[in-house]
């Protein structure tokens, strides 16, 4: 996830957009509004948005949840957002099919999924003061439904018997210590490895042993390592004492939801996934279709996401003022809640469209 800066910044970004299931078509479009926003404000390249097929809308239209055509219009694309899908009611064979949002992540390789839980001030946090980043190896580990070439690293002998295969090597290890080292630098300098090797001495023990190796390429970063277990009661104890905290697919995943509601609600959690040339920004949160269309989703997540997106564009391209976009949408949202503007999930009254206007304001300094 190394950011090399070219010279001079493009004069636009060419985003695609795909708004997914449930709550997509609500904050997906929200978030559109913010980002070009913030980047009119600071006088940055404009995006040109390129709406793309995918979720149930495109079994219908397109045969598929994810179209081959959607794919090959992503590859020639700086970056995008993605929607949140409801892929677990997609009729079959939809339903057993690898999901979208795995689909998009295996075909462009976006190995690093990056997942901040920082407390947004107001609202019904637990822990309102944590400030730190998940960074969750997004390829392999003991996510069996995207850890090989073909097939899907699960299976059953019999009916009564099922295997899944964890995968660990020491390449996808390596970068994703790397993008943890690299982050930690730029926050307070502090890396914890999260892992199970005192089990699985092997696999966990591999995983440990490489981030470990890459650490004593940072002597400016504190490492430690932490065993998963221990770790839940870290985060519920002392959430606050860590900044960027790596760990193996699934491991990863579980963190985050729990440091996301620690900090917040699950509908403020943002996050991206990224390789070193491609970046998808995507809502930590599922679908929601218990509240769909009804205007009570929490945009947040989904536009914090697309700031992560702004931040990446703007390292990739030496482009400042797309990072100082990235700085606008963030301190947009935490003034829009910090002022009282909050939906149901936030303990208000606020609709979509209430805190969405409400961001846009104070992204543009209205
Ligand atoms: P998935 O498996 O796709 O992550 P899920 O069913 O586990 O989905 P979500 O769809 O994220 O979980 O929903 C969990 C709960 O959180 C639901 O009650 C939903 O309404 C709520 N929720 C999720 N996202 C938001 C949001 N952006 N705003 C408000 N509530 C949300």
């Amino acid at each position: 996830m190394s950011t090399p800066a070219a010279p001079t910044p493009p004069a636009s970004y060419r985003l695609g957009l795909m708004l997914g299931d449930g709550i997509g078509p609500e904050i997906v479009p929200a978030a559109v509004r913010v980002v070009d926003a913030a980047l009119a404000v600071v006088g940055a390249a404009p995006v040109e948005w390129q709406e793309l097929p995918l979720g149930a809308s495109a079994i219908d239209t397109h045969g598929s949840a994810i179209p081959g055509s959607t794919l090959e219009a992503l590859a020639e694309l700086d970056g995008w957002l993605l929607g949140p899908h409801d892929s677990a009611a997609y009729p079959e064979p939809f339903r057993s099919q690898l999901n979208p949002s795995g689909a998009i992540r295996k075909h462009f390789d976006l190995y690093a999924n990056v997942r901040p839980a920082r407390g947004l001030g107001g609202g019904t946090a637990i822990a309102p003061d944590t400030d730190l980043v998940i960074v969750r190896e997004n390829t392999e580990g003991f996510y069996a439904d995207r850890n090989t070439h073909a097939g899907t690293g699960e299976f059953m002998p019999s009916p009564d018997v099922a295997i899944a295969m964890g995968v660990f090597t020491r390449r996808a290890v390596e970068r994703i210590a790397r993008a943890a080292f690299e982050l930690a630098r730029r926050r307070r300098r502090r890396v914890t490895i999260v892992h199970k090797a005192n089990v699985l001495q092997l696999s966990s023990g591999l995983f440990t042993r490489v981030c470990l190796e890459v650490a004593q390429r940072y002597p400016d970063v504190a490492v430690d390592d932490v065993h998963i277990d221990v770790m839940t009661v870290h985060l519920l104890r002392r959430a606050s004492a860590f900044d960027v905290v790596v760990a193996e697919n699934m491991f990863g995943d579980i963190l985050s939801d729990l440091a996301g509601e620690l900090a917040g609600s699950l509908g403020t959690a943002p996050s991206v996934n990224a390789s070193d040339d491609r970046c998808m920004a995507q809502a930590a949160h599922g679908s929601a279709p218990d509240i769909a269309g009804r205007g009570l989703a929490n945009p947040v997540a989904m536009i914090l996401s697309a700031g992560m997106l702004l931040d990446w564009l703007g390292r990739r391209h030496g482009d400042d003022r797309a990072v100082e976009a990235a700085v606008r949408v963030e301190e947009g949202v935490r003034a829009a809640v910090r002022d009282g503007v909050a939906t149901r999930d936030l303990g208000g009254t606020a609709s979509t469209e209430d805190l969405t206007a409400a961001v846009v304001e104070r992204v543009a300094g209205r």
